[in-house]
């Protein structure tokens, strides 16, 4: 088969690993910046200029999109797969995920349990949308940020207000949840693909740190799934329609709730705890929909 890895970058951990375990079942991979893109649209011949060439028989993309290049990158997406060509990720569903309050109101709307969350238009009503959540302490998170940048624990009602005043003071848009204290400033990172569980780990915050971001010092472990946890995250990714994703959630005292579902996970944590080819069972995947 012919693959395209579009991603920004062909040194990075994750799409190495996929252009090993490409190669290693015997197929021809490239990878491709897809911001190097040109898109023909035209009627009955949707087609594609990469860097002056035409892109012919293409059998497969693995999108890797970063979060500042979705427009682009869905659109890039969307052109294949008006091209026929498979994607491991539907440009529809890459969309949806980049959408955190769309994301949880469909996780919701599909019985799956998340932290209770508030999401306001810059609201001066700080009080009431603290006591919304169940009050001091709570976590407020940036609606932009990533790997725990921008998430704070207001432990009082006083810092909680001051928090967002201040971020929206600054228009930047935030989300309210309710801290979750029974997790030990501990998530689980759930890799799901078509369906199913390929690996597993749980990821605990340095001392005195709720965020168990690795890149806020945090440490990834093997762990082993209750039934109600590897349904829960096979179920978020059926919902958000992703063959790939990356399901974060907390253990809570009422069972797992999710924190947010990621369509282009990292290998690097993942492959390292579980000791898996994760790599693999993506190309396994494009195998099994190509035949
Ligand atoms: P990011 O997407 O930037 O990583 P997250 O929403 O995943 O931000 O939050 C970062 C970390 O903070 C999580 O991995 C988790 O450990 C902790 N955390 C986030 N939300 C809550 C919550 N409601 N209760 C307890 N801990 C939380
Ligand atoms: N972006 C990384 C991932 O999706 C997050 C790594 C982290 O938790 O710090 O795996």
């Amino acid at each position: 088969m012919n693959i395209k890895i579009l991603s920004r970058d062909a040194n990075l951990y994750s799409t190495k690993r996929l252009i090993e375990a490409a190669k290693k079942r015997k197929h021809h991979v490239e990878v491709i910046d897809y911001l190097y893109c040109d898109l023909i649209i035209e009627k009955k011949h949707p087609s594609i200029f990469y860097k002056g060439r035409l892109l012919e028989n293409v059998d497969a993309v693995i999108p890797r999109i970063g979060a500042s290049h979705t427009y682009y990158g869905a659109a890039v997406i969307r052109q294949f797969e008006m091209m026929k060509v498979f994607s491991t990720l539907e440009s529809q569903a890459l969309t949806r995920s980049r959408d955190k309050l769309r994301s949880l109101q469909l996780l919701t709307k599909g019985n799956i349990g998340i932290p209770k969350t508030v999401f306001t238009n810059y609201s001066k009503h700080t009080d009431e949308i603290i006591n919304n959540v169940g009050g001091a302490p709570v976590v407020i998170k940036l609606l932009e940020g990533t790997q725990g940048l921008g998430v704070v624990l207001a432990e009082t009602h006083n810092a909680a207000s001051s928090v967002i005043e201040a971020f929206n003071g600054l228009h930047a848009r935030v989300i309210l949840q309710e801290f979750i204290k029974e997790a030990k400033g501990a998530d689980i990172r759930v890799f799901v693909v078509d369906g199913q569980v390929v690996g597993a780990m749980k990821r605990q915050g340095k001392e005195g740190e709720f965020r168990s971001n690795l890149h806020r010092g945090g440490v990834a472990n093997l762990i082993q799934l209750t039934e109600e946890e590897e349904n829960t995250a096979i179920k978020a990714a059926k919902i958000l329609g992703l063959g790939i994703s990356g399901v974060d959630l907390l253990q809570s005292e009422r069972g797992p709730l999710i924190m947010e579902v990621n369509s282009s996970p990292g290998l690097e944590g993942i492959e390292q705890a579980t000791k898996k080819d994760i790599a693999g069972s993506i190309i396994k995947f494009i195998e099994r929909n190509i035949e």
